[in-house]
């Protein structure tokens, strides 16, 4: 503190409610910028200024990071809702949450239609390249609820008129797209799962009390493996132990667990160069890919059905162009449901969204928006892509958080 001069000191509150209302903080960001504008004037040199903003000052997170704080933002969120007696957040609110505390470094474009019910799939996830090419997995986001004093997941969920099961929209609609799918739960807080009950024989709740299962992610293959092979009311149990952290798309933080995959291991079935990106794989879009993978991979070498080499054509785009249609007991054959994902460019349609286009309406149809992982290395701050323009009566608009 000089001699003679006075102090303004603004502290910005980072609580949830002002991540959810961004307007809000876009102000308060202004008011503080003029602040720092008059400060920084030599006719006002008596003026100090000092601003605690956590999201502005903070350093330039990681894209891993920026996932580890979307995390938490659910996390706290949920802590206080809960303390006013209200019940979980809703999967949209809290995917809004998450995305809005995740950005800039992951940005999201989010379309105003989303008929989710209808196609079965909720946001398009993309892990850019430093090469230009990507990685994409269509994620459904789901809250876990208290059933009879149970916590409970719902993997069964039917839905629209014709009661379809969500898994197999969500199948289709990882069709359409030529990408695997993956769920993202939302499990409340410690303290809602420890008053309830997990219905898995021996377990007493000890699923419940890991580290960062908050918000989880669950390959698609492997949670429909779930819903065949045990009881519903097992479900949660299972999830919980299966799924992982959100940010562990991105690795874990650590050299990534060793991984086995039967028939990536046969190397007589394995179109050349495929072993590389899994087996080391390089930024964000390999090893999102080989994260999905190995949700996947385990399954399939618990499978005592014999191994089906013979190679498929993927669909256009694909950074491998065949690979072994092999499927064990999944639907799909699951190499080329997961690794369709990975592609040598990004598509027109998400090139689209990063470019201020509008997706076409095949999009924009089955999808509540596209979220964008960049490379790492990528500065915060610094938009992949320019700001969308106004489009009247458009479907979409650009979000980033103020
Ligand atoms: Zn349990």
């Amino acid at each position: 503190m000089q001699r003679g001069g006075f102090t303004v000191r603004v502290d910005i509150d980072t609580s949830p409610d002002d991540l959810a209302a961004a307007a809000n903080r876009r102000q308060v960001r202004e008011f503080a910028a003029a602040l720092q504008a008059l400060a920084a004037d030599p006719r006002f040199a008596d003026l100090h200024v000092e601003i605690t903003d956590p999201l502005a000052a903070a350093a330039p997170r990681e894209q891993r990071a920026a996932l580890v704080a979307a995390h938490q933002a659910v996390a706290r969120f949920q802590e206080r809702r809960l303390r006013g007696w209200h019940g979980l957040l809703d999967e949209r609110t809290a995917t809004q949450i998450l995305l809005d505390a995740a950005a800039p470094e992951v940005q999201y474009y989010e379309f105003k239609i989303a008929e989710e019910a209808r196609v079965g799939a909720d946001w398009l996830w993309v892990w850019l390249d430093p090469a230009g090419g990507c990685f994409m997995v269509l994620v459904q986001a789901k809250s876990a609820k208290a059933e009879s004093r149970r916590f409970a997941v719902d993997l069964g969920y039917r839905s629209g008129k014709h009661k379809v099961l969500q898994m197999d929209l969500l199948l289709e609609s990882s069709r359409v797209f030529g990408v695997p799918f993956a769920y993202v739960f939302y499990t409340g807080t410690r303290e809602f799962r420890a008053a309830l009950e997990c219905a898995k024989p021996g377990c007493e709740g000890a699923c419940q009390d890991r580290e960062g299962v908050d918000v989880l992610w669950l390959a698609g293959l492997s949670a429909d493996n779930l819903r065949m092979l045990t009881r519903p009311r097992e479900w949660a149990h299972d999830v919980m132990e299966r799924g992982l952290p959100l940010e562990d798309m991105l690795g874990s933080g650590g050299p990534l667990p060793p991984f086995h995959d039967l028939n990536l291991r046969n190397s007589e079935v394995l179109p050349e160069g495929l072993r590389e990106p899994i087996a080391a794989p390089q930024g964000p879009a390999q090893t999102a890919a080989r994260m999905v993978l190995s949700q996947i991979s385990p399954i399939r070498m618990g499978q005592f059905s014999a191994v089906d080499p013979v190679a498929v054509d993927l669909p256009g785009g694909a950074l491998f162009p065949q690979l072994p249609r092999d499927r064990g007991h999944f639907p799909v054959p699951y190499l080329p449901h997961v690794l369709g994902g990975l592609r040598a460019e990004v598509p027109g349609y998400v090139a689209d969204a990063l470019a201020g286009r509008t997706p076409p309406d095949w999009v924009t149809e089955r999808l509540a928006g596209i979220v964008v992982v960049p490379p790492s290395g990528a500065a915060a701050g610094q938009q992949v892509a320019p700001q969308a323009p106004a489009l009247p009566n458009r479907l979409w608009s650009p979000r980033q958080a103020a």
